[in-house]
């Protein structure tokens, strides 16, 4: 009887507890993964992470193939395939890691009752996480609400050593007919008619293999520089390793583990892993608090009248803000995917400030377009941008995104970059078009509310809008 060991956000062969079990039994091994677009989903793939979906499982089967196996692509409803694949196949065992929001971990105790019933066994382990969220607790047996606090009590637990890939795996024969459509059902995860994604292929790799050279790479040349290069915007000085964490090609114990052995104690490894204990907390935060992704956690900021403006979300979303910082952050994200985190605070701000939009249309943008999407990120980010968090930077404390392009990209390659009718400007008149001279944009070719955007809304009368907004709650 085969194991079934059951892929889901955890896209890799190395650290994998649920696969290396299974392998361990020394049962033939079903390899899964669903794609389930009928089920009303939690977090509704977006067409970016659809893209990296592709690739990164293409590779995942191709690692499988090398041990003489595949990987089984179904499409449909989780519910209904997990027991009828295990029926079909008569699985001794099903191997899987856990999830964090309630509603998937209920959805997952149904799955688990089914598959009991028909004298298949469930296997769960932590494999996204560093270590159960159910561990780290504070003195009173509650769950921390503060990232610093939660982040000292956790390098109190053991983080378990990151697991080898297996050697030897072997597997059960699958169906003809099922494979071929596995492969059909991957196709469907890439754009075609149009295919915007070149941006996105000319950017990244997505797998393991690439994930693990982003982390050397990382290590190599950039974390020793990492508390400076963080913050600016037009440098790799951050580790571009959000969307192999995310899709699980890397695990978080593996990163752990690497900048342990790295020497954790001087200050970019150890600022760097700080990064990583926000990302932990995230999904500690979605696991204690499921309504993280839905609702404003800080409660007055139900009575928020936020703006309703289509017009300005799609300058936004579009990077037509006449804002060079901002529009240089939304255009990075919308041709490759991913963007600069000190861009995304800076763009977060701006809409759920100046614009006063309600951060759940930020959030959902970036659902749909970022390479990198996890839920629980995305949501406690937005949280905090927006100062609607339990932890979150005060509403009052608005970016000036003129002040922020000065500092983090003092000679304006970033805007430069993604900014190309502005590449003539120099000086503040890059950073500010609208206050330059005739002479100067007439030299540089800029034609404003023409060529580039005139801004959607004056930055001082914005901030003034936002804090009579908050004031009035
Ligand atoms: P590095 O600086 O190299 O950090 C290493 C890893 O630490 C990251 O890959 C990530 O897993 C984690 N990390 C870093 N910063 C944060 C943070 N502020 N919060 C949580 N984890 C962090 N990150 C996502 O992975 N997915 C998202 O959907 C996402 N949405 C965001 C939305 C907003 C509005 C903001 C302000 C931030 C968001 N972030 C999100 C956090 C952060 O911007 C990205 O993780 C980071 O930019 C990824 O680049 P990197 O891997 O080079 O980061």
């Amino acid at each position: 009887r085969p194991a079934i060991v059951w892929f889901r956000d955890d896209l890799r062969m190395a650290d994998h507890p649920a696969l290396h079990e299974a392998a361990a039994s020394g049962r033939p091994l079903i390899c899964l993964y669903i794609i389930d677009d009928v089920t009303p989903a939690l977090h509704p793939l977006g067409a970016a992470v659809r893209w990296w979906l592709h690739g990164a499982l293409a590779e995942l089967r191709g690692q499988l193939e090398k041990h003489g196996g595949t990987l089984l692509t179904l499409s449909g409803s989780t519910e209904k395939l997990v027991p009828q694949l295990a029926k079909q196949t008569d699985a001794a065992s099903i191997h899987w890691h856990h999830r964090l929001h309630e509603r998937e971990r209920a959805q997952d105790d149904r799955i688990r009752q089914a598959l009991e019933q028909q004298g298949c066994e469930v296997k769960a382990h932590w494999g996204t996480v560093l270590v159960d969220p159910e561990a780290v607790q504070t003195k009173q047996g509650g769950f921390y609400k503060v990232c610093g606090s939660f982040w000292k009590a956790l390098q109190t637990q053991a983080v378990p050593e990151p697991l080898d890939a297996p050697h030897k795996l072997s597997f059960h024969a699958i169906p003809k007919s099922l494979l071929s459509d596995a492969r059909l059902n991957e196709e469907g995860l890439c754009p075609h008619a149009p295919d915007w994604a070149e941006g996105f292929r000319k950017t990244w790799e997505p797998g393991e293999a690439e994930g693990q050279e982003h982390l050397q790479d990382f290590l190599k040349d950039a974390v020793a520089d990492y508390p400076r290069g963080r913050d600016r915007v037009a440098e790799e000085g951050t580790s571009r390793l959000s969307p192999y964490l995310a899709s699980g090609a890397v695990s978080p114990r593996q990163v752990w583990a690497a900048l342990q052995k790295h020497g954790a104690h001087t200050e970019g490894p150890r600022i760097f892993l700080s990064e990583l204990g926000w990302r932990e907390f995230a999904r500690y935060t979605l696991y204690h608090l499921p309504k993280l992704p839905f609702e404003n956690l800080s409660p007055k900021f139900s009575k928020m009248h936020w703006r309703k403006s289509a017009a300005d979300l799609k300058a936004w979303q579009r990077g037509q803000t006449g804002v060079p910082i901002v529009d240089a952050g939304m255009r990075q994200l919308w041709q490759t995917g991913w963007v600069h985190n000190r861009a995304r605070m800076i763009v977060g701000s701006f809409l759920t400030k100046h614009l006063l939009i309600d951060w759940k249309e930020g959030e959902a943008w970036f659902r749909d377009t970022l390479v990198d999407v996890d839920f629980a990120n995305n949501a406690m980010n937005w949280q905090w941008v927006a100062g609607t968090g339990i932890e979150a930077t005060p509403f009052f404390r608005i970016f000036n995104p003129t002040r922020q392009a000065e500092k983090f990209d003092p000679d304006g390659d970033y805007i430069r970059q993604w900014v190309p009718e502005l590449r003539r400007l120099s000086g503040k008149a890059l950073f500010e078009p609208w206050a330059a001279k005739d002479e100067e944009l007439e030299k540089a070719g800029v034609r404003l509310g023409k060529s580039y955007p005139r801004p959607i809304v004056d930055l001082k009368e914005g901030r003034d809008r936002a804090l009579q907004a908050f004031r009035s709650l």
